[in-house]
């Protein structure tokens, strides 16, 4: 027999931005597709009026084509194909599978609320299941628009077969004549669920396993439309670290708020795999390793925590190990972006001094912002003194040292003005004068840079550049005499 291709889908509802738990089951279905040359569909789940957000489907694919996991299909939206599943709830209301039901919204509230009173689980109580055709007639004479519900099994149980977690049985008494498509032609989750997976031939549904509970209502669908069951893998939840599920209250939860803080799209990728999948204790993979490696029972059936030190540090090896240039180009756009320098001062600045700067700074430096923060300043053109700072160290006998520093520097060539050189050239300076380091240091970055704090004295003379750099140490007299 042929093989099915592998098909697996990624169905977020528009509700709220990309989380980083749905980020992470995107993830895991597309190295499932990429592995075994698959497909990987993106279908939005938007059905819910009530709570869908149109304008986040855009924010969505950008988090997704960010994190690079660009889907084959799709995107398709259930609200498109509503057709479709109303035709499929025709077929199960003529072969006897579902059956309308007229009961008001608030005659099941009533129900309900009975039941509850009773300490009852509330389950509908079947009341439509058996009506005659009379009666169903006066209920619509009455202007009753019926909503249709699925014949579920009293007895017996319904297996949920799970790659993750083995079986898991569920008592079908404790699953009602639940609805599948709304009095207004609407399906309801499950149901679209179902129909949209057999339509669109997806052999494995690799979903949050919040959804492990509605999986036996949807093996009843399949079973009830004649049709195969997928393979069902539920991923764990992402925990924060008190052990509560991650959300807002535990800080950054969407993709793009990590994307904001500096981290690298590979860095997340890498992080998000590893949550709650593992191969041996590697901990670095690259995307092709991810796709060679993966696989569903390589998923921990327990959940995962959230760990923000270990983000950064994988972040911090992909700013240590990654092309220069291109870190270079998005240390430049978060400079932008966050205000550090205009525009416009951003482009005039070359692309191998970006690229130098992160070279520089990034045995020290975590994520992109960090970058940003401590190449700025020593890349503008403008410099803003502190006051204090300059009062404190560019006293006149500092600066008549800087400028004959300076003037020592001049003879260093323009191509050789690197760190290496300049460090070997101020120690051989100072030693002949019977100096030390700690005497120049700060009247010396003040000058550079107009602040005390800084990256190390050779770095910062390096990446302000040879001219630059003398004339802040010719004019730093200047600036004593008057510093505002
Ligand atoms: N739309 C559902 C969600 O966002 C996913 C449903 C599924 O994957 O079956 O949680």
């Amino acid at each position: 027999m042929a093989q099915h291709k592998v098909r697996v889908r990624f169905a977020p509802s528009p509700t709220g931005e990309l989380h980083v738990g749905g980020a992470r089951t995107a993830l895991f279905n597309w190295l499932f597709a990429r592995k075994h040359q698959g497909v990987f569909v993106l279908r939005f789940e938007d059905t819910d009026v009530e709570r869908n957000r149109p304008e986040l489907v855009e924010p969505i694919l950008e988090s997704l084509k960010w994190l690079g996991l660009e889907w084959d299909e799709g995107p398709y939206f259930q609200s498109q194909r509503l057709p479709l599943y109303q035709e499929h709830a025709r077929k199960l209301l003529e072969e006897g599978r579902a059956y309308p039901c007229y009961c008001t919204p608030e005659e099941l509230e009533a129900k309900r609320k009975q039941a509850l009173a009773e300490k009852r689980t509330p389950q509908y109580d079947g009341t439509c299941r058996h009506l005659t055709p009379q009666e169903r007639e006066r209920l619509e004479a009455e202007g009753r628009r019926p909503a249709l519900r699925f014949v579920s099994p009293k007895e017996g149980t319904t297996v949920v077969e799970d790659v993750i977690r083995g079986p898991v049985e569920f008592r079908n008494e404790e699953i009602d004549d639940f609805i599948i498509l709304r009095s207004d032609g609407r399906p309801t989750y499950n149901f679209a669920v179902v129909v949209d997976d057999l339509t669109m031939g997806i052999t494995h549904v690799i979903r949050a396993d919040e959804h492990l509970k509605n999986t036996p209502k949807q093996i009843l669908i399949y079973r009830a439309l004649g049709a195969d069951l997928p393979v069902f893998a539920h991923v764990p939840m992402v925990l924060a670290k008190d052990r509560t599920k991650l959300s807002k209250r535990h800080g950054a939860t969407a993709v793009f708020e990590y994307r904001e803080r500096g981290i690298l799209p590979e860095a997340l990728v890498n992080y998000l795999a590893r949550l709650g999948w593992s191969y041996g204790d590697q901990e670095i993979f690259s995307r092709e390793e991810l796709i060679e490696k993966f696989s569903l029972e390589g998923i921990h059936p327990s959940p995962a925590v959230f760990d923000e030190e270990k983000l950064l540090w994988l972040n911090h090896h992909y700013i240590k190990t990654g092309d220069p240039k291109r870190l270079g180009g998005l240390v430049k756009a978060f400079a932008v972006q966050r205000g550090f320098l205009g525009d416009e001062e951003a482009e005039k600045i070359a692309e191998a001094r970006w690229a130098r700067a992160v070279e520089l700074f990034r045995e020290r430096k975590r994520t992109l912002v960090e970058l940003a923060e401590a190449a700025v300043p020593l890349l503008t053109e403008r410099v803003e003194y502190d006051p204090e700072a300059v009062a404190k160290f560019l006293t006149p006998e500092k600066t008549a040292l800087l400028q004959e520093l300076g003037g020592h520097l001049e003879a260093v060539p323009d191509a050789e003005w690197t760190a290496e050189r300049l460090e070997r050239e101020i120690r051989g300076w100072l030693a002949q004068r019977g100096r030390e380091l700690k005497e120049i240091a700060q009247p010396c970055r003040v000058a550079l840079t107009g602040v005390t704090r800084g990256p190390g004295l050779f770095e910062t003379l390096e990446l302000v550049g040879k001219e630059r750099a003398l004339k802040r140490l010719r004019e730093a007299a200047r600036l004593a005499a008057s510093p505002s």
